[in-house]
C-alpha cells in the first residue's frame, strides 16, 4: 500500500502551494543525504518526499491525485510520479534547498559543482490506427544542441572546480562564512578551454539527428512519451542531456471510429444481401477479415469481432471490432422491380415481425455503454 502524499509531507488536503513547498523543504532537509550519509531509510524518505512534492506542486497532477489517488499515475508511465535517481531530484528541485546547503545548487551538498541538465525538446508524431494497433517504431529527425566535436573544458580558476565561492565576513555576531555559486562558471566548476570553429561560445553546435522511437501499441491522441537523453545537451563535461518528449497525434481513420479500445465500423449491404445472406470482406486495422451474414439479417445488427480492436496500454486485454450492419434501401428501381415490390407489399413474409432477439437501436446502444 502506497503512502498518501499529504501524509508524507505532513500536511492536510487544504494546504496551499506555499504550505506544500514549505513542508517539502522541511522534509528534504531532514532526510537530505548530506545529513544522513549511508542511511537507506533516509534516502527512501527523501525520494518519497520529492515524489509527493512533484505531484502536489503541479496543479494538474494534484487535481488528478485528489480525485483518483495513486491510481491516477499507474500504468503506462505517462506523467506519473516517482524518481529513480537522486540526480533527477536535484536537477528538478535543487533550488528549493535555498541557502540551507551551500549555494543552493543541486548535487550532493555544498561540496560538489552544479550538474547541468540540457533542455527538453518536444516533437509530434502522427500515427494511423494501424500503427496504434500493432505498436510501431518511428524514425524522426530532431534538431538538437550537442557539444561540438573537439571541445574541451578546464577546471574553473575562480573556484578551483568546486562551483562555489566562499566569503568570510566579520559581523557583529562574529565571523560568518557564506557560500554562493561561482560567478565565473555559474556554479558548474568548469569553463571553456578550447572552442572549435563553428561552435557557439558555450562550445555547442546544433545537429540534425535521426532518433528512433519505439511506440507501444494502444497509445492515444495527446499522450506523451519520454525518450531519455535525446533532448539538448548542456555544456560542460559533467552535464546530462535533456529529454525528447514525443506527443502522440492520431490521424483519423477514413472508415473506422475509435472508442477507447473498441473500434466501430459501418457496413453497408444491399437489400438482396440482407435477404439472401452471404459473406463479406471487412478491412480491420490488423488486416482483412471475412464475415458471414445470416439470411434475413436486420439493419442495425452489430457483429462483434472479439479481440480485433486495440490492445489496452495497461495490458488489460484487447478491445473488439464492432460492425454495424446497415441495409441500403434502393432509391431507383425499374418498372419490373417496382411491380415486384408492389406485389410483395401485403405479403406476410414482408411484414415486420420483430422478435425479442431483434433488439431495438436504443437497447443496443444501452448495452454497448454498460
Ligand atoms: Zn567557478
Amino acid at each position: 500500500m502506497k503512502k498518501d502524499y499529504y501524509e508524507i509531507l505532513g500536511i492536510d488536503k487544504s494546504a496551499d502551494a506555499a504550505t506544500i513547498k514549505k513542508a517539502y523543504r522541511k522534509k528534504a532537509i531532514e532526510f537530505h543525504p548530506d545529513k544522513n550519509p549511508g542511511d537507506k531509510e533516509a534516502e527512501e524518505n527523501f525520494k518519497l518526499a520529492a515524489e509527493a512534492y512533484e505531484v502536489l506542486s503541479d496543479p494538474d497532477k494534484k487535481a488528478r491525485y485528489d480525485q483518483y489517488g495513486h491510481a491516477a499515475f499507474e500504468g503506462g508511465g505517462f506523467g506519473g510520479g516517482g524518481f529513480n535517481n537522486m540526480d533527477d531530484i536535484f536537477s528538478q528541485f535543487g533550488d528549493i534547498f535555498g541557502s540551507a546547503f551551500g549555494g543552493g545548487f543541486g548535487g550532493f551538498g555544498n561540496s560538489g559543482p552544479r550538474r547541468v541538465k540540457g533542455s527538453s525538446l518536444r516533437i509530434k508524431v502522427k500515427l494511423t490506427l494501424e500503427d496504434i494497433a500493432l505498436g510501431v517504431e518511428k524514425k524522426v529527425k530532431v534538431k538538437r544542441k550537442v557539444k561540438a566535436e573537439g571541445v574541451t573544458y578546464k577546471s574553473c580558476g575562480t573556484c578551483n572546480g568546486s562551483g562555489q565561492v566562499t566569503k568570510i565576513q566579520n559581523t557583529i555576531l562574529g565571523r560568518m562564512q557564506t557560500s554562493s555559486p561561482c560567478p565565473s562558471c555559474e556554479g558548474v566548476g568548469q569553463t571553456m578551454d578550447y572552442t572549435p570553429p563553428g561552435a557557439d561560445r558555450d562550445g555547442m553546435q546544433t545537429i540534425e539527428e535521426t532518433v528512433s522511437i519505439k511506440i507501444p501499441a494502444g497509445v492515444a491522441d495527446g499522450m506523451q512519451l519520454k525518450v531519455g537523453g535525446k533532448g539538448n545537451e548542456a555544456p560542460g563535461p559533467n552535464s546530462v542531456p535533456g529529454d525528447l518528449i514525443v506527443v502522440i497525434e492520431e490521424i483519423p481513420h477514413e472508415t473506422i471510429v475509435r472508442q477507447d479500445e473498441n473500434l466501430h465500423y459501418d457496413l453497408y449491404i444491399s437489400f438482396a444481401e440482407a435477404v439472401l445472406g452471404g459473406t463479406k470482406e471487412v478491412e480491420t486495422v490488423t488486416g482483412k477479415v471475412r464475415i458471414k451474414l445470416e439470411e434475413g439479417i436486420q439493419s442495425g445488427k452489430i457483429l462483434r469481432l472479439k479481440g480485433k480492436g486495440l490492445p489496452s496500454l495497461q495490458g488489460y486485454g484487447t478491445g473488439d471490432f464492432l460492425i454495424h450492419v446497415n441495409v441500403w434501401t434502393p432509391k431507383k428501381l425499374s418498372k419490373e422491380q417496382k411491380d415486384f415490390f408492389e406485389k410483395m407489399k401485403e405479403n406476410e413474409n414482408f411484414m415486420p415481425n420483430p422478435q425479442k432477439s431483434d433488439k431495438s437501436f436504443f437497447e443496443k446502444v444501452k448495452e454497448m455503454f454498460s
